[in-house]
């Protein structure tokens, strides 16, 4: 895809868009259990980290079971956090979707399984076929480290054979995605994600040839500025020139696909956000009559569909621009 030269200003994302961004009926609950996590990464717009403590209540996780009873249209829970494993309320979620036959996705940083007490993860997830989709932002060392922490790639690697060896990657029921994200930029020479299938093709060589690590899909995400990855653009001068970049980048063929459309992002709280982004920006989803909803609303309702325009904002470039990204990776062929 060619680079585009950015514009001077920024066009507010909506103005950009030929009709509002219409929300689909709902398929995915994408619930953020709470904001510990085990690791600090420098990207995370989740600006999780071990001291923080915002978890899923008891209360808020028994209504969120019950709405995942309640809507046989659901047809996956996608788990992520910080560190979901970390934080109150996971594997009472991860039942009550295997309970009633929806696929269940987790967000694993991969090294929480050697902290004390999440040993057993791993066992956890084949036994219930959890899809894993795990973070290796590259697949060198020195780059994993230097975003998430030294030490980090080694564990990764591990917990990667770890994974294989209880037939992850290998067995068809038991799926092990990975998710590279590109390093933050160090300068206005900003380049777009690169391209995910040529990028998955030099992962699985590297991976086999020097671990003996197999693995499903690689998922491209880029860097929304949002959370960490703004405060770093901000402090480096970068954010503006980074959103204008992004903004000239914009392809209207992805926005169709936009994970935003068919999804539910949850937070801790039970408050009802488009996606995960939106969820961290404060920027609530809201029905037609633009009231906001908590998950007792929609219980309370009977009805998933009530929101019908996703919410934007600026950041949405982020999504959108050249192949588009999303947590499922790009959205469109390349
Ligand atoms: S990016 Fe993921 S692993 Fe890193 S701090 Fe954020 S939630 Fe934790
Ligand atoms: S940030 Fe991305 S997923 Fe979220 S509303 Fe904007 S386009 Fe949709």
């Amino acid at each position: 895809m060619t680079i585009k030269q950015p514009n001077s200003t920024i066009t507010p994302f909506n103005k950009k868009l030929t009709a509002p961004l219409s929300k689909e009926s709902i398929r995915v609950l994408q619930i953020n259990v709470g904001k510990r996590c085990n690791l600090a990464c420098k990207h995370c717009h989740v600006e999780a980290g071990p001291k923080r403590t915002e978890e899923l209540s008891p209360e808020n996780c028994e209504e969120l079971i019950t709405l995942i009873y309640k809507f046989s249209q659901i047809k996956i829970v996608d788990l992520t956090g910080g560190a979901p494993e970390m934080n109150y309320g996971f594997k009472p979620l991860v039942e009550a979707a295997i309970n009633t036959g929806k696929q269940v996705i987790v967000r694993s940083n991969l090294t929480i399984y050697f902290e004390d007490g999440f040993a057993n993860f791993p066992d956890y997830f084949a036994r219930h076929k959890i899809r894993i989709v795990a973070s290796l932002p590259c697949y060198l060392a020195d780059n994993v480290d230097k975003i998430r922490g030294n030490g980090v790639f080694d564990k990764s690697i591990k917990a990667l054979q770890w994974l294989n060896q209880l037939g992850y990657g290998k067995n068809p029921e038991l799926i092990l995605d990975l998710v590279y994200n590109p390093q933050l930029p160090i300068n206005d020479k900003f380049t777009l994600t690169p391209q995910q299938a040529r990028l998955e093709e030099d992962y699985k060589l590297f991976l086999q040839e020097n671990f003996a690590i197999v693995f499903n899909n690689l998922f491209t995400i880029a860097n929304i500025p949002i959370g960490r990855t703004k405060f770093y653009l901000e402090r480096n001068k970068l954010y503006t020139p980074y959103l204008q970049f992004l903004e000239s980048n914009f392809n209207p063929d992805t926005v169709e696909s936009l994970m935003c459309r068919d999804q539910l992002s949850i937070d801790y709280l039970g408050n009802i956000y488009d996606c995960d982004f939106n969820q961290m920006m404060a920027l609530p989803a809201k029905t037609a009559s633009r009231k906001t909803m908590t998950v007792r609303d929609l219980i309370t309702n009977g009805n998933l569909d009530l929101i019908k325009i996703v919410e934007t904002a600026a950041y949405c470039y982020g999504c959108t621009a050249g192949s588009g990204s999303s947590c499922g990776g790009t959205l469109i062929p390349e």
